[in-house]
Order: structure tokens, then C-alpha cells, then sequence
């Protein structure tokens, strides 16, 4: 199932074989109440917790292939959830920092049975619109939530030629944007195509 998940990435037009492998290599349905078992290779989207979701398996290869990571790159992803897109950035070889708003959600990653393979990633319950200030700078940084804004802090916290990814607007589609940090700390943006996320929304929920 999961290879044709792959294939199925591959004709969307998902190139990057790194990428392709990470997600064959990750076993999706351990994410998914067990009632979405069956299901769980599908390209798409699926409820978990708190009325939130874990992101179709599309736009998590599309989000990381914007990435370019490399081995060793610091990265921060703003909305844990399901805890899939970091186990990706994860396999890839990035130092991943996450940040999740729902303390539910939160809590659940210390009894997630994945969590121990990849002992790598570190859980912040907490604000995305502030970022992790004292682990900055980072390498990269990738929004899995609306954004509203591009959030200033996490323009800051990029390292100079570092990237962002991000989904932007405040209606029922946003578009994904790519941001690169110039020398003198302005930004180069690339608009790329629509997508739908869940809300990202300010401070914390418990
Ligand atoms: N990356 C996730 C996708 C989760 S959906 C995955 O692979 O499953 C988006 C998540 O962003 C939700 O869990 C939501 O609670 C969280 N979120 C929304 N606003 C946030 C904020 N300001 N800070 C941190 N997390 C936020």
C-alpha cells in the first residue's frame, strides 16, 4: 500500500526521490485511529484529535520537496499534529524542533509508539507565531497550518539563506509560499499553488 502511495506521488508530480522514499519508509497508519487502518494509504487528509488533521500525504511531499533539506539541517515546523511531517523531515536527516498548540495533542507524542525510532525530534507545546528563540537560527522552517500572516518572528528565527515554507491566506484555500532570507534580512518569496489547511491561530490551548 505504501508503494502505491509512492506511485501515486510520483504522478502528482512529486520528483524528489528522497523525499519519495521517506514517505515508503514511514508507516502512516500507525498515525490513524484504527478505524482509518484500511484507508490510511489514500492521498488524503484524515481527522485526528481535537478536530485537527494530519496533512495529506501529497502536500507533505510537496512541503518537504520545497525544502531542500539537507543531512544535519535545522529545522522548525510549526503544528505537530499527527507528528508524520516531522518523522519525514526526520528520515531525510533533519534536526527537527516542532511546535504544537493542543496540549492534547502535545501529550499524545510521549506515549506514540514511533516516537522512540525517531528519538531525534524535540516537542514543544507552545505558540508558532513565537518560534523556538532559544534554539534559533534555523536552516529551514515549515508552517503546516493556514498562516494568516508570515509570521515576523519566524522570519527572524531563519537562518541568512535559509527557507520557509509556508501556507498563506486567511480563506478556505490558502497559497503555499516559499521565502528565502536575504543578507540584508529581506525576503525573496515565491508564490506556488493552493492548498487547504487547518487554522493556525495564536497562543496556546490546553
Ligand atoms: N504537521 C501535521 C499537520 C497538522 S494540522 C501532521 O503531519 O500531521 C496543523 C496543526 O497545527 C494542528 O495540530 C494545530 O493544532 C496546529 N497549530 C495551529 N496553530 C498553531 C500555532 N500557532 N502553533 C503551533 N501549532 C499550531
Amino acid at each position: 500500500m505504501r508503494k502505491q502511495l509512492v506511485e501515486t506521488l510520483k504522478q502528482k508530480g512529486i520528483t524528489d526521490e528522497r523525499v519519495l522514499k521517506a514517505i515508503s519508509k514511514i508507516p502512516r497508519h500507525y498515525f490513524l485511529d484504527s478505524a482509518f487502518e484500511k484507508v490510511a494509504y489514500e492521498d488524503r487528509a484524515f481527522p485526528i484529535a481535537e478536530s485537527q488533521t494530519i496533512s495529506q500525504p501529497y502536500t507533505v511531499a510537496y512541503q518537504t520537496q520545497l525544502l531542500e533539506i539537507s543531512q544535519y539541517d535545522k529545522v522548525l515546523e510549526i503544528g505537530t499534529g499527527s507528528g508524520y511531517q516531522a518523522m519525514v523531515l526526520a528520515e531525510l536527516g533533519a534536526q527537527v524542533f516542532t511546535i504544537e498548540r493542543q496540549k492534547k495533542l502535545f501529550d499524545e507524542h510521549s506515549k506514540f509508539i514511533l516516537r522512540k525510532k525517531y528519538s531525534g525530534i524535540k516537542y514543544f507545546y507552545g505558540d508558532g507565531f513565537e518560534g523556538l528563540p532559544t534554539y534559533a537560527p534555523f536552516d529551514k522552517v515549515i508552517v503546516t497550518a493556514a498562516a494568516p500572516f508570515i509570521p515576523p518572528k519566524l522570519v527572524e528565527q531563519l537562518k541568512t539563506g535559509g527557507k520557509m515554507v509556508i501556507p498563506v491566506g486567511e480563506g478556505s484555500v490558502q497559497q503555499m509560499l516559499r521565502l528565502t532570507k536575504n543578507e540584508d534580512g529581506s525576503t525573496s518569496q515565491e508564490m506556488l499553488a493552493n492548498f487547504s489547511f487547518v487554522p493556525m491561530k495564536e497562543g496556546r490551548n490546553n
